[in-house]
């Protein structure tokens, strides 16, 4: 289960959607495609429409919610198009109902696009609002059994101090899920979609998206970003 960031798709734009960034994005994601593994993505919608903002400037929260999910479906069209422009076979299915454009999301339909060959994108999260579409990721990675969750960020993975200001800050190569809730400075994925991932023992790989071939150096198995689980130490890279 790949969770990539509506601002993924962003590119050097203040806003919305560069069809080249989406292109990128697609093409990061066939790299892995191509390794045979099943694939699905949860795309978020940060860089079109942000529910808990919205609500702050004065529209109500389910209100702005749904709208934040509605962003993440348009996402969720312009990734399905890029993949299909570079040959990747893809389904965009939707948690809340919009037949004209996405299927709904139906698990066992999901899974079969899967066994299939089809990457499947999934928008507008859980279909419900007061949560992200981390913990949408959270869910459907459970409920489709993904080996792995992993979460695509600016940076490649977890560091004891923000990078951006902290030229010593060291990258943990692993981290204990009670680390990564209960570390303030640890921000990387909602609290509920990582209490979630603990609960049930799912791993959580973050990771950045855009650094080489991390995407596929990650499903090959190889030390990239930061590994979060309930098999591990917290430890930080020598
Ligand atoms: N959202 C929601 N329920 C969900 C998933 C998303 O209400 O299950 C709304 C929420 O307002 C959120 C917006 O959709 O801010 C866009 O998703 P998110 O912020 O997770 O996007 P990302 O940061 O991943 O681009």
């Amino acid at each position: 289960m790949l969770k990539i960031g509506g601002e993924s798709l962003m590119g050097e734009r203040p806003y919305g959607i560069d069809p080249q960034a989406a292109l990128d994005v697609a093409n990061n994601i066939k790299q892995a495609y191509t390794r045979n593994v099943e694939i699905a993505v949860v795309i978020g919608g940060g860089n079109i429409f942000r529910g808990l903002s919205a609500s702050k400037k004065g529209i109500e929260r389910a209100t702005a919610d749904y709208m934040g999910m509605l962003a993440t479906v348009m996402n969720g069209l312009a990734l399905q198009d890029s993949l299909e422009q570079i040959g990747v076979p893809c389904r965009l299915q939707s948690a809340l109902q919009m037949p004209a454009v996405a299927e709904s999301f139906i698990r066992r339909k999901a899974i079969r696009h899967m066994e299939k060959g089809r990457v499947v994108v999934l928008a507008a999260g859980t279909g419900v609002p007061y949560v992200t579409t981390d913990t949408g990721a959270a869910l459907h990675a459970l409920e489709l059994h993904c080996d792995v969750l992993m979460k695509a960020t600016k940076v490649n993975g977890i560091y004891d101090k923000d990078p951006a200001k902290h030229k010593n800050a060291r990258r943990y190569s692993t981290l204990t899920f009670r680390d990564a809730i209960e570390k303030d400075d640890i921000e990387v994925m909602d609290t509920a979609a990582l209490a979630m991932a603990k609960e049930n023992d799912m791993p959580v790989l973050v990771y950045k998206l855009f650094e080489g071939d991390n995407l596929k150096n990650a499903v090959l198995g190889e030390d990239v970003g930061t590994y979060v689980g309930n098999d591990v130490e917290t430890t930080l890279v020598k």
